[in-house]
């Protein structure tokens, strides 16, 4: 049966564009190994349609033999969701071939692409047109669109435009069945019914397949300026944010939180980077803000250090920098977003994507630590994030000198139990980014209140009957 689907789909796409395991010098460790190298999964076949016709045609014959299709895009996602379980019997569908900007709208201020759109790809090819599309993630550079939108990704500007599904009007979907729903409105205001658009985005890959999507462009902003400075404690880091809220309005478009051992991981892993105020004692966190500006550089100039000005005054800044131009705002930025990559090099680690009420993140962070280091001698906190969404990356590492993987396995689902316990007490998210994938499918029923549960699960069997987009992932069961 299987070598029945895999000459169908050689058919279907052209032989070249369908691998297996089993292809003379075949590796598909690319589209079967998660980013993090946590698992490894064995496809039957990776298949790598060019068109939107082409996919529905490839999830027919799927559909036809029973087969799991497990949607892959840049596969740079943190939940192990795009890459294919070890049972050899599922197919990854690549949207990588289909890059295309469609079109862009500078009317109605809408771009529309297809899935396979490296993130990095959209923002140059809009800001060629004059505009931004502001979402932006340190994963941008091997990111698609496809899986923004199958996470719900955030990143670093949500503050002020909103995560993936803000920024998205329309979409393509081909659904479990192989029917095209071509829903790639540039409407900004449709009543008609049940919003199919919010019930894909965010599904990662489990209803179905994006093939495309209407997305918001905005207008560039005149200037954007970059600072980072020096907090003296967290509470004072919520303080700063009411501030910059008080002072900058919608010209705050980041807000980011680094702790001194996220730095210092940094430092210790990218020698060539410069950290500011890193080891610092009277700096146990740091702040990155971004101020965008429609009007002019000196008017943001202007208003950035009145900001930093009051924050000395009122005792939530110790010290802080202003990036003098471009380049040294890209560096700070470079910074910021070398964490994942420095934690990386530093071994595996137990990653958390939290989010909670602003207001509660000192005191949910104050007893959680506490909780953290009285539970697991050593232990190491790597807490940063994007405080201006109440998004924490609240990430264990394990004891320095200690064995990584050995820690993950006599650990893990403790620390994950303490840490999203908390996260309840405290009225916050098991997930704010990265989503549920296979890593959090069996914890979320725990934390998922039962009536939204089961509901999820009717949509799941209503939109997938045979249960082979994406099975085990988000819903274990
Ligand atoms: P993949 O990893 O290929 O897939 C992710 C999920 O989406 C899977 O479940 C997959 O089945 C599904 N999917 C993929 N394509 C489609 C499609 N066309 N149709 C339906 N389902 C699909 N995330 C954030 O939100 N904010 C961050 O700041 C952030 N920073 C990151 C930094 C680094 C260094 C890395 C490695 C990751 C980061 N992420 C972040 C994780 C983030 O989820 C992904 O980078 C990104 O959104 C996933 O896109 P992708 O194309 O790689 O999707
Ligand atoms: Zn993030």
């Amino acid at each position: 049966m299987s070598t029945e689907l895999i000459q169908q789909l050689r058919h279907l796409v052209g032989p070249s564009h369908v691998l297996c395991p089993d292809d003379p010098g075949s590796d598909l460790i690319a589209w079967e190994q998660d980013w993090r190298r946590r698992a490894r999964g064995r496809a039957l076949a990776v298949v790598r349609p060019a068109t939107t016709a082409e996919v529905a045609a490839v999830v027919k014959a799927c559909a036809a033999s029973g087969t799991a299709i497990v949607p892959q895009g840049g596969n740079t996602g943190l939940a192990v969701g795009s890459i294919p379980d070890g049972s050899g019997t599922q197919v990854v569908l690549s949207l990588g071939r289909m890059q295309a900007v469609r079109q862009i709208d500078p009317d109605n201020l809408t771009v529309t692409v297809e899935a396979g759109c490296i993130l990095q790809n959209l923002q140059q090819a809009a800001e060629q047109a004059g505009f931004l599309f502001p979402l932006s993630l340190a994963a941008e550079g091997s990111c698609t669109i496809g899986g923004n939108l199958g996470t719900n990704a955030g990143g670093t500007q949500v503050l002020r435009y909103g995560n993936a599904r803000e920024l998205c009007l329309g979409l393509e979907v081909v659904t479990a069945d192989g029917e095209v729903w071509d829903g790639l409105s540039g409407l900004r205001k449709d009543n008609t019914g049940y919003d199919l658009r919010d019930l894909f985005i965010g599904s990662e890959g489990t209803l179905g397949v994006i093939t495309a999507a209407t997305l918001k462009l905005h207008p560039l902003p005149a200037a954007r300026l970059t600072a980072w400075a020096a907090v003296p404690s967290l509470p004072q880091a919520v303080a700063l944010l009411g501030l910059a809220h008080r002072q900058l309005g919608a010209g705050l478009t980041g807000f980011e939180v680094m702790g001194q051992f996220a730095l210092s991981l940094v430092g210790r892993h990218m020698p060539q980077l410069r950290v500011p105020f890193l080891g610092d004692a009277a700096a146990p966190y740091c702040v990155l803000l971004e101020n965008s500006d429609n009007e002019s550089e000196a008017h943001a100039r202007e208003r950035f250090e009145a900001l930093l000005e009051t924050a000395f005054e009122q005792g939530c800044v110790s010290d802080a920098v202003v990036a003098e131009n471009i380049a040294q705002a890209r560096q700070l930025w470079h910074v910021r977003e070398s964490i994942p990559l420095a934690q990386a090099e530093e071994g595996l680690n137990i990653k958390h994507d939290i989010s909670l009420p602003v207001s509660r993140i000192p005191a949910f962070c104050e007893e959680t630590d506490a909780l953290l280091a009285s539970t697991i001698l050593g232990v190491r906190l790597v807490n940063f994030g994007h405080l201006g969404d109440g998004n924490l990356h609240y990430n264990v590492q394990a004891p320095a000198g200690g064995d990584a993987r050995a820690f993950l396995h006599e650990h893990e689902d403790r620390v994950n139990t303490l840490v999203y316990d908390q996260v309840t007490r405290f009225g916050g998210s098991i997930s704010a980014e990265h989503g549920i994938g296979s890593l959090k499918a069996a914890k979320l029923p725990h934390y998922k209140p039962a009536v939204a549960l089961a509901l999820m699960r009717r949509i799941k069997r209503a939109l997938d009957p045979q249960q082979i987009m994406n099975p085990g992932r988000v819903l274990a069961d």
